[in-house]
Order: C-alpha cells, then sequence, then structure tokens
C-alpha cells in the first residue's frame, strides 16, 4: 500500500495528498504533518518507512468538504485519491492485491464548485496569463457558472485587469513565475505554474477544438496566439484538476480591452469598490447598493462593479432597463418577488456537469425554470425596452426539459442520489414495482409477526431490524426451553443469545429480507438511472438553462438598482461621447447610509468640471481643513462616474458624465500605513503610473498627494503632479491638498480651478458645513481641529499664538519667521496653579513643547508630536 502510496504522491508533489482508505482520507508524511497542524487534528503513526515512523492523520470523508475549504483557504492544494474498485475485486486480481486507487480530483483555489466551498454572491475566478514575443493575453474562467472570458492584456495592464477580477487562482506559463510572484501575492491571489507546453498556441488551439467539437475556432471569433495560448492553458489545467471530467464551459469571449473601464488595483482599494479598506465587503459600494435577491443577480452585480462598460450603446440600454423598473413600482416589486424563489441554476448545471451534482441540483434546475416562465409571465415585450425583451426571449423555449423534471422528480429531493427518494410515484412503472416489493415485504413481515405469535403462544415475540443481523424474531429469555425445543426448533433456527433476550430467524422470513433487500437495491438502481437520464437531459439543454440563467440575473439586477434608485432618490445620468462631468447635489452612497443610520444627513454637492478647450484638462483643486470633507467629496465623484457606466443610476440629483476611460485615485500616504512598504515610495509609484497612463478621458482623484514627506518636498512634488496632470495629461481631475499655496495655480493654469469645504468658526470652534464652494479655503483650521481632538487647551492656546507669529512673521517677509516665537511668551495664557496644590510641578506638555522646533517637523512628525502630548496631559 505503502509503494503505491508513493506512486500517486510523486505525481503530486506540490499538492497533500488525500489517500482513501474506507470511510477515511488519510493523510501521510509531510503531508500529515502540515494538514494536521492547519486542521488542528491529532497526528499519529502508522508503520514505519526505511526504519522511521510514518506521521499520519485523516479526515472523515463525510465531513472532508469543511476540512478541504480550511487547506484551500490556508493556501493549500489536495490531491484526491479515491478506492476505483472494492476490496473483493483487488481480491480477485490476487491475494496480495491493494485496492486500485487513482487521483479524481485536484482542488486548487480556482476549481471549486462545492456549494459550501464558495460564496454564492462572488464569482470564483481562475486566469491563465501567458505571453507570446511581445504580446499577452489573459483568460479567465469561473469554472462554477462555466463563463470564459479572454482579452488581449499587456504586462502594464495586467495588474489592473486582475484587481478587476480578483481571480482566486494565477495560471501562468513557468518561465513568468518569478517575475508574476510579486502582484499574484499583492491580490492574493495562489499562483500556479505550468509547463511552458500547456501555453502552446497550437496545441492549445486542438485542444479547445476537441472542448467544444468543432472543426475551427472562428465560429467563435478570431484569437491572437497569445489568446489562444492563455485560454489553451487555462483548459489544460482544468483538464488535469478535473482528471479529464471537463467542466461545462461556454464557448470562450473575447473582450476588448477598450469595451470596459480601467481600474487599477491601488484606486479600487481607495474607493472601496468591492472591499472595504479594513478587509471584507462590508463598507465598500458593493454592499452598500446590493439590492439582488438572487445568488447570480448579485455576481452579476459585482462584475458589473468591476467592470464599468465603456460602450456607450451598452451602458444606454441597460439604464433604459433600469428606467423603465424604476417607474414601474408594482411590476419591479412583483418581479423581485418571483425572482427570490429562483434557485442558483448556473452552480448546479456546472455539478452536474463535473458529475458532483444531485437530485437538488436537479430541482434547482426545475425550479428555476418553472420561475423563469412565471418571471416571463409578468413582463410583456412590446413595452420592454430592447435589453428587457433580450432576457425575457432567453427565459423559455425549455419546456420539454421543465416537463420531463417536473414529472420525475419529488418536490423536495435529498442531496445525495445514492439514498433514492427522489423520483415521483408514478413516474416509472418499473421503480414503483420495485418500491412495492420493498414496501410490501415490510408489511408481509409485520403480518408474519402476528403468525409467529399465534404459532408459539408467545404474544410478546417481536419482529425486529438490525444491521448485523437483519431481520430476527426477539423472545424474552423466559421462553428458552420452550423456543430451543422440538418442535418450535424446527421452524426457529436460533441466532443469539443476549443478557435478556433470544433472537431467532426462519427460512421464510429470510426468504422474505432477501426479497426486500433485492427490491430495495433494485428500487435504488432504477432511481440511479433515472437519474443519469434526467442529467443527461439537463446537460443537453445546458445552454438554453444557461441563458436563462443569465436572463434572470439581468432583470434581477436591473431590478435591484431600479430599487436602489426609488429608495434612494437616484437619478438616471446622462451619459455620453463629451468631455462633460457636472454633477449636481451629488452624494457618497456609503457615508450617506453611514450618517442616515448615525441619524445625521449628508450634504449633497455639486461638482463641474469643464474643460477651458476642447482638449484641455478641467482640474479642481480643493482645500480646506482636515475632516471637512475633501476625500468624502472626490470619492463620491469617482463613485458616480463608476455607477453610471455600470449601467445604474447615480446618488445626484442630475449628472452629465462624458465617458471616462480610466478611473486613478490615490491617497497620501499617512492614510496608508497599514501596508508596511515604504509608504512614502508606494505613494510615488502609484502616483507615477498615473501621470504616465491617464489619458484625456481618465478621471483622476488625489488626494494630499505628498503628504507623506517633509512639507517643501511635498508642496513641490503636489505642484508638479498638479502642472503635470494640466499640461500632458489634459483629463478631469479632482486634486484635494492642504497646501494652500497651490492655490494660486488657478490664476496661471487654464484648467485649474479653486474649490473649498465651508467651514464656519463660531467662538473659537470650527462647525463643518461639508459645502464644496468655489474659491479657496482661507485657512487651515488645524488648531481648531486639534482643538476638537481633545489637545489641552494650554498647548492649543500656545499653538495659536505660534500660528499668529508665524502668520505676521511671513506677511512682514521675515527671514525667518520661527525666529519670532522665541520672543513670545511660552505658556502665557496658562492658568495659575490651583492654591491648593503643594509645589507647582513641571507640565510635561509645555516641557515637551519647549524642546519643538517646529520647523524640523514633518507633518507626520507633527501629528505624531501631537498624539504624544496628548499622552502627556
Ligand atoms: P477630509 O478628507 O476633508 O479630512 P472626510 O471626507 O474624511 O474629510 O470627511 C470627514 C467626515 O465628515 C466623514 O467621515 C463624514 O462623516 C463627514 N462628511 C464628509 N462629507 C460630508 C457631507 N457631504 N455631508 C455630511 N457629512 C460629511
Amino acid at each position: 500500500m505503502m509503494a503505491q502510496y508513493l506512486e500517486i504522491k510523486a505525481q503530486y508533489r506540490d499538492a497533500l495528498l488525500f489517500y482513501r482508505m474506507g470511510d477515511f482520507y488519510e493523510l501521510f508524511f509531510d503531508d500529515a504533518v502540515a494538514a494536521a497542524a492547519a486542521l488542528d487534528i491529532a497526528l499519529t503513526r502508522r508503520g514505519k518507512h526505511q526504519g522511521d515512523d510514518i506521521p499520519m492523520c485523516g479526515v472523515p470523508v463525510h465531513s472532508a468538504e469543511g476540512y478541504l475549504l480550511t487547506l484551500i483557504r490556508r493556501g493549500f492544494r489536495v490531491a484526491i485519491a479515491e478506492q476505483m474498485e472494492n476490496p473483493a475485486e483487488a481480491r480477485k486480481r490476487g491475494s496480495k492485491s491493494v485496492v486500485a486507487r487513482d487521483v479524481v480530483r485536484l482542488v486548487t483555489p480556482g476549481t471549486l464548485t462545492e456549494e459550501s466551498l464558495l460564496d454564492a454572491r462572488r464569482h470564483n475566478y481562475l486566469a491563465a496569463y501567458t505571453e507570446v514575443r511581445e504580446a499577452g493575453a489573459l483568460a479567465w474562467c469561473d469554472m462554477s457558472t462555466g463563463e470564459l472570458r479572454v482579452m488581449a492584456c499587456d504586462r502594464a495592464r495586467l495588474g489592473p485587469e486582475l484587481a478587476r477580477l480578483m481571480p482566486r487562482e494565477l495560471l501562468v506559463p513557468e518561465p513568468l513565475e518569478t517575475d508574476l510572484r510579486p502582484l499574484s501575492e499583492e491580490l492574493g491571489a495562489a499562483l500556479t505554474a505550468s509547463a511552458r507546453a500547456s501555453f502552446d498556441s497550437q496545441s492549445a488551439e486542438g485542444r479547445l477544438c476537441t472542448l467544444y467539437g468543432v472543426g475551427t475556432l472562428e465560429g467563435f471569433g478570431s484569437f491572437s496566439r497569445a489568446e489562444l495560448g492563455a485560454l489553451g492553458g487555462l483548459v489544460a489545467y482544468l483538464d488535469l484538476t478535473q482528471r479529464g471530467n471537463l467542466p461545462l464551459l461556454r464557448p470562450p469571449v473575447r473582450e476588448a480591452a477598450a469595451q470596459v473601464m480601467l481600474i487599477d488595483a491601488a484606486t479600487r482599494r481607495n474607493l472601496e469598490l468591492t472591499a472595504a479598506l479594513a478587509g471584507g465587503r462590508e463598507g465598500s459600494l458593493l454592499a452598500a447598493i446590493d439590492t439582488t435577491v438572487t445568488a447570480a443577480g448579485a455576481r452579476l452585480l459585482e462584475r458589473r462593479l468591476s467592470s464599468p462598460s465603456c460602450v456607450l450603446g451598452e451602458i444606454h440600454a441597460r439604464q433604459a432597463a433600469v428606467g423603465l423598473l424604476h417607474q414601474e413600482a408594482s411590476l419591479r416589486a412583483e418581479l423581485r418577488r418571483a425572482l427570490r424563489q429562483v434557485p442558483d441554476m448556473d452552480r448546479a448545471l456546472s455539478r452536474l456537469a463535473l458529475e458532483r451534482g444531485g437530485p437538488r441540483d436537479l430541482a434547482a434546475i426545475r425550479d428555476g425554470l418553472a420561475q423563469a416562465g412565471q418571471i416571463a409571465g409578468l413582463l410583456d415585450p412590446q413595452e420592454l425596452p430592447e435589453h428587457l425583451q433580450q432576457a425575457t426571449r432567453a427565459l423559455g423555449g425549455h419546456d420539454p426539459l421543465l416537463e420531463a423534471l417536473d414529472a420525475a422528480l419529488v418536490a423536495d429531493p435529498p442531496l445525495l442520489a445514492r439514498d433514492g427518494g427522489f423520483i415521483a410515484p408514478g413516474h416509472d412503472a418499473d421503480l414503483d414495482e420495485a418500491r412495492r416489493l420493498r414496501d410490501e415485504g415490510r408489511s408481509v413481515i409485520a403480518g408474519m409477526q402476528a403468525d409467529y405469535a399465534r404459532q408459539t403462544g408467545i404474544t410478546a415475540l417481536k419482529i425486529k431490524h438490525n444491521n448485523v443481523l437483519g431481520y430476527f424474531i426477539e423472545t424474552t429469555a423466559t421462553h428458552a426451553e420452550k423456543m430451543l425445543a422440538p418442535p418450535l426448533s424446527e421452524t426457529f433456527i436460533h441466532r443469539q443469545t443476549t443478557a435478556n433476550q433470544l433472537r431467532f430467524t426462519t427460512v421464510e422470513l429470510s426468504e422474505m429480507e432477501t426479497r426486500i433487500l433485492n427490491a430495495g437495491a433494485h428500487a435504488l438502481e432504477l432511481e440511479k438511472q433515472l437519474f443519469d437520464g434526467l442529467r443527461r437531459a439537463v446537460l443537453e439543454a445546458a445552454g438554453i438553462v444557461s441563458a436563462c440563467a443569465r436572463a434572470l440575473a439581468e432583470i434581477d439586477l436591473a431590478a435591484g438598482f431600479a430599487e436602489l434608485a426609488a429608495s434612494g432618490d437616484w437619478c438616471a445620468p446622462r451619459v455620453d461621447d463629451s468631455r462633460a462631468f457636472d454633477i449636481q447635489a451629488g452624494r457618497h452612497p456609503v457615508v450617506e447610509a453611514a450618517l442616515r443610520r448615525a441619524g445625521d444627513s449628508f450634504v449633497a454637492n455639486d461638482c463641474t468640471l469643464s474643460p477651458a478647450d476642447t482638449d484641455g484638462a478641467a482640474i479642481r483643486l480643493l482645500t480646506g481643513p482636515n475632516m471637512a470633507g475633501k476625500s468624502t467629496f472626490l470619492r463620491q465623484n469617482a463613485l458616480i462616474a463608476v455607477l453610471a457606466q455600470a449601467g445604474a443610476f447615480v446618488p445626484a440629483q442630475q449628472a452629465h458624465i462624458g465617458l471616462v476611460s480610466q478611473v486613478f485615485s490615490r491617497v497620501g500616504a499617512s492614510d496608508d500605513l497599514a501596508r508596511g512598504r515604504s509608504t512614502f515610495m508606494v505613494e510615488m509609484v502609484e502616483t507615477a503610473a498615473i501621470l504616465n497612463q491617464a489619458d484625456a478621458r481618465a478621471l483622476v482623484i488625489l488626494d494630499e498627494i505628498g503628504r507623506g514627506t517633509a512639507t517643501w518636498d511635498g508642496l513641490s512634488i503636489a505642484w508638479a503632479v498638479l502642472e503635470h496632470l494640466h499640461d500632458i495629461n489634459r483629463c478631469r481631475a479632482l486634486f484635494a491638498t492642504h497646501y494652500h499655496e497651490m492655490t494660486g495655480l488657478a490664476a496661471r493654469l487654464r484648467g485649474v480651478e479653486n474649490a473649498t469645504v465651508a467651514v464656519r468658526e463660531w467662538e473659537g470652534e470650527v462647525i463643518f458645513l461639508h459645502e464644496v464652494r468655489t474659491g479657496a479655503a482661507d485657512r487651515s483650521y488645524g488648531v481648531q481641529v486639534a482643538r476638537l481632538a481633545g489637545l489641552p487647551e494650554a498647548a492649543v492656546t500656545r499653538a495659536r499664538e505660534i500660528l499668529t507669529a508665524l502668520e505676521s512673521g511671513e506677511r512682514e517677509g521675515a527671514r525667518n519667521p520661527v525666529a519670532l516665537i522665541d520672543e513670545l511668551p511660552l505658556f502665557a495664557a496658562r492658568p495659575a496653579p490651583a492654591p491648593q496644590s503643594p509645589a507647582p510641578k513641571a507640565d510635561p506638555v509645555a516641557e515637551r513643547l519647549a524642546a519643538v522646533h517646529p520647523d524640523d517637523l514633518s507633518p507626520r512628525d507633527a501629528l505624531a508630536l501631537l498624539y504624544e502630548l496628548k499622552a502627556l496631559s
């Protein structure tokens, strides 16, 4: 057995081997050590190998899924070796033969299909990237829904595209492994390197033709060699992991790069599109706007939000669908009610295709198709915009399949086919007969009990059943003498004596038992055949079923967007091919929702970016104190663009957006401390990417760029970045900064306008109005904010004095305004110590402050100092 184990293991060196032994999957050697630690289960030993104990651990087959999930999440891959014959068959081959075993599946993060291992509302993508000479291509599929796509994609674009898809696993040819490891690590995708040969474009073509049963791929479109290579590498890997049992893949769809909005990883993070900065879905835009009611609808929403469209026709078609359902409130409500009953057909279909499905998957298809019919009945194609008409058409055409499933299945079938009991009575005459024999046998046995009681005169005699003896007759031990002596002993064959009972069988009873068992086994066998037939019927209609599932997801998403618009008072944005960006009374959907929960209201703000020349830049330079709402304003406008091109309505009174090809968003380094690298370096790398990539259709959001370094450095960098955006990139941009010096740029650069977030000062305190107005902020209010933060009164007063001195020094042109501070009396405003205190103790805050040279401080040091002072007070 160990020889067999080692032979199999040698083929799966980079995976843990789950080696099936009866009711357990066993792991040995290093696999056992690693798995026992990861799963927190006992590590034991079994036998010896080359004189050493063999470490071993195991998991029960029936609960293996949970363990698998943990292992996959921890980054392991798992090869599952099953017994391919039963022990009797092995014995036939030779007395010492080991049961044949083989790997039936390699489980990896990108190839999961089990319901319990997947998040129903998210896609689970496997991606493959390859390069042929200079050209790169990325292919990806969701095995559990059959979606397969490919696009031309060079190295520079790979990061943003992967950030959009967030694949669980990235497959690359071996030579690219080292280059792409940092990227895959950053995105949290497992990196798998395959032999270069599996990405070879020529064999890829053959592989794809075989997969789709076609002679040429031309019918699917034309693919570059790199695209073929990526698709081929992907399919080869599926073949490897599924051991030849290929999933039901739809024909590959070629995605043109220009068709979707380019959003890189940093921007996605900053905008918190599908995950919040804190991690997880909670707090993200996706979570705030998810009003879909089906799992497939939720996945479609995630996809649209991750890849907003750049094709006007597509955007308008989707908007029209949302518009209609927005108007027709009662239709929307009816649709949503009906959609709630729609099960996850995509995933049921894929499990059936991979032979991992059960009766419940058949029932999911049946219920989904039936519900699709109901939903089609609610929609009148004449009255619908094109997008919904198309979807409605795809809801029908499956009547024969639906009828077959409906007639065959019980309402609520069990999970596993092997348990039987899922085919409805009256569907199949042979099955009914087998079940009748089985059930009748049971009632015949009940009759036999009465006969035997009469025959023996023992009224307490019972016929029982257990797994060891099967059916048996039981009496109490008090009747031993009578039962064990003739004439009764001629009929009743003694089987067992327990403490208080005697157990017997009879020829008649064991014959009846055999009949029952045979009838039961026959019934199960018949059900299994019927299951296979139904499964085949479903797979033959897979095209129709998955088109229907997609149509339901589209309707769900359109109705969800409409619901969102109606409940949140959102408007239909006008999207065209101009370069306009004009938002009236825009809001930030996530911040607004959070404020509403706290009982506050959100202040809506306009944002107009109007280029001075047709091809010139349009930039708003936003100043204003911290906490005024600058970041919120910046992000809300980027989110509005994303939502508009995702086909949704937007949180504003009115919006006019000229197609945005790329969105970039960056936040100055000090907000980003958690990421560990030299934060200023990160900030600059990310800013460089914008200046190198942003075109005239880009929308750029820069929040406090330059903050991560010393003041003058930071100002110079921010200044130069703004000039570059204006002169070279010529894009639309929102630029928030606390460098007031920059507001002078508006006078010099035609495309730059100043804006500020209004605050009011009242009795020395700032009140945030959250209103964005044109013009520059008059001052920064940092001292007031410090006071709000709880800085001791003495420190605040002192800071105010220093500020006044610095400002007046600057006005008077003093060469070194800081020198003036020396002339100020230190803490003159501090109240005299209270009389009861014995000896006035030195004030630690004052001492610390005295040692400070503000000019030596970077803004970050200053913040750290504020914390330090606060701790001292
Ligand atoms: P800044 O970037 O200027 O430091 P933020 O955008 O982080 O400020 O906003 C600070 C806080 O002010 C937010 O957490 C939010 O609670 C509140 N806020 C921001 N914008 C608005 C608004 N338009 N209406 C109401 N509250 C707002």
